[in-house]
């Protein structure tokens, strides 16, 4: 990637996305095509097909899906399996069709078995069954890895997969229903804490582990992928890598961090009529961290500063 590259980031005004294009434009980067979903609805063929016709992308980040946490992909099962499928197939064929030099698909850890040893290697892809809360979400996500190995192996197409760990950061889903633990926590407590309330309920057990990443180490690590990690026609090593931080936290943890952080005076409640999901799932980052990339914001300052961009957010927006 030079400059002058044209750059398609799909998903530019996401969580991932944004902070691509952040990155992106950091290193001097000016030449983006960059479309709102009313622009150019992805889930339609005939929409992402004269996108490409027209810019001709070099490089293509795809980072556009449908997401959320386990209650969005429990509830919303048909949208997860239905429009990240068409997403992924229009703009990964669009970007063969069209000749784009490369493409990066973007997916999940949640791809790998439900009781998968940990950390998950990558090479635990479709050894197992699938967690059943997110099981339309990593079906899709899984075809995506595929169909670039596909392309790939038919066609020669340099069509990478990296598959990162929860991430959080600038521009998260705050709605208390549909978002990840993360940034639905940030709000539970700060809530709390305005209103002056002595619990903050906690869905499932607690016990569940998850391992957090902030979304500008993810963007660096896309960034720095695109330029480091070609796809090989036909090797037997996996053809993605997983982005992860390499250390967990037990979601009772992750409350009193958060807690602590927010300054709520008051105690944990866990909702155990909501679902615990994956027990755990820690990526195994030696491949990543072999192709010589290091993700450097720690948990702490990352809800410190996604805290403070919240509370700014929170009282302009009054979400
Ligand atoms: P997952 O990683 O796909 O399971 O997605 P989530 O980030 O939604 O949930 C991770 C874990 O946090 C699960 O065990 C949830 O039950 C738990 N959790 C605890 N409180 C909350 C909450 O308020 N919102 C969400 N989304 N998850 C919560």
């Amino acid at each position: 990637m030079h400059k002058e590259s044209k750059v398609f980031i799909a998903g530019h005004r996401g969580m991932v996305g944004s902070a691509i294009l952040r990155g992106l434009q950091k290193r001097g980067f000016s030449n983006f095509v960059l479309k709102t979903s009313a622009e150019c609805d992805l889930r339609r063929q005939a929409d992402v097909e004269s996108l490409f016709e027209v810019e001709r992308p070099d490089y293509v980040f795809l980072a556009a899906a449908k997401v959320g946490g386990i209650n969005a992909n429990n509830t919303y099962r048909a949208e997860f399996l239905h429009d990240n499928l068409m997403i992924q197939n229009n703009v990964i064929h669009s970007a063969w069709k069209f000749q784009s030099t490369k493409l990066m698909f973007l997916g999940s850890s949640c791809i790998y078995p439900k009781l998968a040893p940990q950390p998950l290697k990558e090479d635990y892809l479709l050894t197992g069954l699938l967690e059943e809360t997110n099981e339309p979400y990593a079906i899709a996500k899984i075809a995506g890895i595929k169909m670039c190995e596909a392309y790939r192996d038919q066609y020669g197409c340099n069509f990478v997969s990296v598959m990162p760990t929860n991430l959080y950061g600038p521009n998260d889903n705050y709605d208390l229903k549909n978002s990840h633990v993360l940034p639905a926590l940030i709000r539970k407590f700060h809530d709390a804490k305005v209103s002056g309330a002595s619990e903050v309920e906690v869905w499932g057990t607690g016990s569940p582990k998850r391992e957090f990443l902030h979304v500008d180490d993810m963007a660096e690590a896309c960034i720095y992928l695109m330029e480091k990690f070609d796809a090989k026609p036909h090797s037997k090593a996996p053809s993605f890598l997983n982005i992860g931080w390499g250390e967990d936290i037990s979601i009772k943890d992750l409350g009193l961090l958060i807690k602590d952080i927010v300054g709520f005076q008051g105690t944990l409640k866990f909702d155990t009529s909501k679902p615990d999901g994956t027990p755990r799932k820690l990526m195994d980052t030696s491949r990543l961290s072999a192709m010589g990339f290091k993700p450097t914001i720690t948990l702490e300052q990352g809800i410190g500063s996604v805290y403070r961009e919240f509370v700014k957010t929170y009282s302009s927006s009054g979400i």
